[in-house]
């Protein structure tokens, strides 16, 4: 019964030596039964386990159980679990043992399996707290990164339009509260410009097609001042591309705005000026290319003339022009200085006029400005003409004032202009001045019996006569008055002057102009005055040489006319 039974039975002595094995315990300790005999038990007991105290315990006890680990001979450890009976002889003991190396093993595997996912559940637990801890983290940087951004950043529902998120900078820049965006949807529209509605509205259509929106609004504050915004927008869509968000950001452009209105309106005064000028401003390279005009491409005398297309002054121009301006342009550009030119063209059978002016601005441009002075020069053209007019008026005003009507000889007035000049003359370069009044004798009777008009003719010979005589430049023959004539000769001696009276009495004589009443021939006669001078530093006044002559006139005629009597010199 002991060899057959299952249980692996051992019995021992009482110095722990194996008296008996059953088969199963052979089996067990892989021994045979006659090496099992024999061999002290406590051999198979595994380092450390102290079979001294163990078996002290045992025998005092009467029993024990437990669990063991054996080394058997071939190295091989095995767990079992005994239950050991002392004394069922006496000093003979009975173990059971069971072998539970393969449960334990799985035991051991079980628990490292529940320890490592224990393990595991642990790390897993940390980590996911440590992950929604660094979310957090990452929200609350976000958050303060998103709120400290001087834009308004958003997200609003794709259809609903509901404020999904906007951060703090809304308060800044609209005056409401980002809560107040996040519980009423209308409050974006509220705010936009009543023009820019439609505009928005339109802009959310579009974004819906996926197309990003960049657009400049203007808004109304929460305290109804306007702001210029910029608002930039997109549309988002989930993983299965169904449209989950419309992000976007919206920021203050009001002051560049405003910067951008005041420049606009800086530039358009100042193209209203340039506008406003009727001059053609070109900027021209060396090349003859028109980089861009400044002014009054639509007045040229040649059309209209593009700036923005670098046309060349050859296309722009007639072709002779052109080379007239490139030379200046050249000269400009090599002399540094400004150049100045004026030109005449027809054009549709007009003769117009430009002026151009050539400004060095740089090593390779200059700045070409072409003025239509067609106007200018009519009116130059119309007052040149009008001087001309105007001069030959003064001169006939002049020859009136100074010749006398009916001789056509100089009149008293120029004498007398010329006596005073050829006195202070003679008084300075101590010439003589020689003076001759004449006089038509018995005219009187002439004009009673002949006529008037008989007379003026007359008058009109005799001072004919007298121009014919005296001839050198200085000389000046004048009607005195009536039918008195007077001649002044500078600069000549009474000997001249006398020759100069006979040569008129010569010539009179000559002409044969009868007078059937004079008493002293039957032709016209003149009685002459003469007196010769050369007027002394202290003399200041030629009268007396007037009235010494007129009184030797007197004389002659007392004399009994047609002869000359000379006068007494005044010193
Ligand atoms: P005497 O020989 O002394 O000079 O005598 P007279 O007759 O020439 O001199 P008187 O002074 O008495 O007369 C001058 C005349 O000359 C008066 C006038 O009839 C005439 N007379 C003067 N001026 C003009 C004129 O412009 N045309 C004409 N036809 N006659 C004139
Ligand atoms: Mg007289
Ligand atoms: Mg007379």
């Amino acid at each position: 019964m002991f060899e057959a039974a299952l249980d692996t039975m051992l019995i021992v002595d009482h110095e722990g030596v194996c008296i008996e094995a059953n088969r199963a315990a052979c089996g067990l300790l892989e021994l045979p039964r006659q090496a099992l005999v024999g061999r002290q038990i406590a051999d198979f007991l595994l380092p450390g386990a102290n079979p001294e105290g163990l078996w002290q315990g045992f025998v005092a006890a009467g029993q024990m159980r437990g669990d063991l680990l054996l080394r058997l001979d071939s190295g091989a450890v095995k767990t079992v679990e005994f239950a050991a009976t002392a004394h069922i002889y006496p000093k003979h003991h009975l173990a059971i043992l069971r072998d539970i190396t393969e449960r334990k093993r799985t035991e051991a595997e079980r628990n490292a399996l529940s320890h490592q996912l224990e393990q595991w559940v642990i790390s897993s637990s940390e980590k996911l707290q440590r992950t929604e801890a660094a979310l957090r983290l990452q929200q609350q940087r976000v958050d303060s990164i998103l709120n400290s951004l001087e834009c308004v950043v958003w997200s609003v529902h794709p259809t609903t339009l509901e404020t999904i998120y906007v951060n703090a900078a809304a308060e800044v820049l609209y005056g409401y509260t980002a809560e107040a965006f996040l519980s009423n949807p209308s409050l974006w529209f509220s705010c936009i410009h009543p023009e820019d509605e439609p505009l928005l509205k339109a802009d959310i259509r579009t974004l819906r097609d996926d197309t990003r929106i960049d657009r400049e609004y203007r808004i109304f504050r929460s305290d109804g001042s306007q702001r210029w915004v910029r608002g930039q927008a997109r549309l988002v869509r989930n993983a299965a591309g169904q449209p989950t968000r419309i992000d976007g950001t919206t920021t203050d452009i009001s002051d560049r705005k405003q910067a951008e209105l005041a420049l606009q309106n800086h530039q358009a005064t100042q193209q209203a000026i340039l506008d406003a000028i009727p001059d053609l401003m070109m900027r021209v390279n060396k090349n003859g290319d028109i980089l861009n005009l400044i002014s009054g491409g639509e007045i040229t005398l040649y059309g209209p003339i593009p700036g923005d297309r670098h046309q060349s002054v050859y296309v722009s121009f007639p072709h002779d022009l052109a080379d007239q301006r490139m030379h200046y342009v050249q000269l400009a550009l090599v002399t540094g200085t400004r150049q100045r030119y004026e030109h005449a063209i027809e054009i549709n059978g007009e003769l117009r006029y430009e002026e151009s002016r050539v400004v060095p601005l740089s090593q390779d441009e200059v700045l070409v400005i072409v003025r239509d002075i067609t106007d200018r020069k009519q009116a130059e053209a119309i007052q040149a003409d009008l001087n001309q007019k105007l001069q030959r008026v003064n001169a006939e005003l002049n020859r009136l004032a100074t010749v006398d009507g009916l001789t056509e000889i100089a009149n008293r007035r120029s004498f007398d202009q010329a006596l005073d000049l050829e006195w202070q003359r003679a008084r300075r370069q101590q010439k003589s001045l020689a003076l001759i009044l004449c006089d038509i004798d018995y005219f009187k009777p002439y004009n009673d019996n002949y006529g008037h008009l008989a007379g003026d003719d007359c008058l009109r010979q005799v001072a004919q006569v007298l121009n014919t005589v005296v001839q050198r430049p200085g000389d000046l023959v004048a009607r005195y008055g009536g039918e008195e004539f007077v001649l002044l000769l500078p600069d000549t001696t009474l000997e001249g002057a006398v020759g100069i009276i006979e040569k008129i009495q010569a010539a009179i004589a000559q002409c044969h102009l009868p007078h059937a009443y004079s008493n002293v021939a039957r032709v016209i006669t003149l009685s002459f005055g003469v007196v010769c001078h050369r007027p002394s530093v202290k003399e200041h006044s030629p009268r007396e040489l007037v009235h010494r002559t007129d009184l030797a006139l007197y004389q002659a005629k007392a004399q009994g006319r047609n002869c000359y009597v000379v006068g007494d010199s005044l010193s």
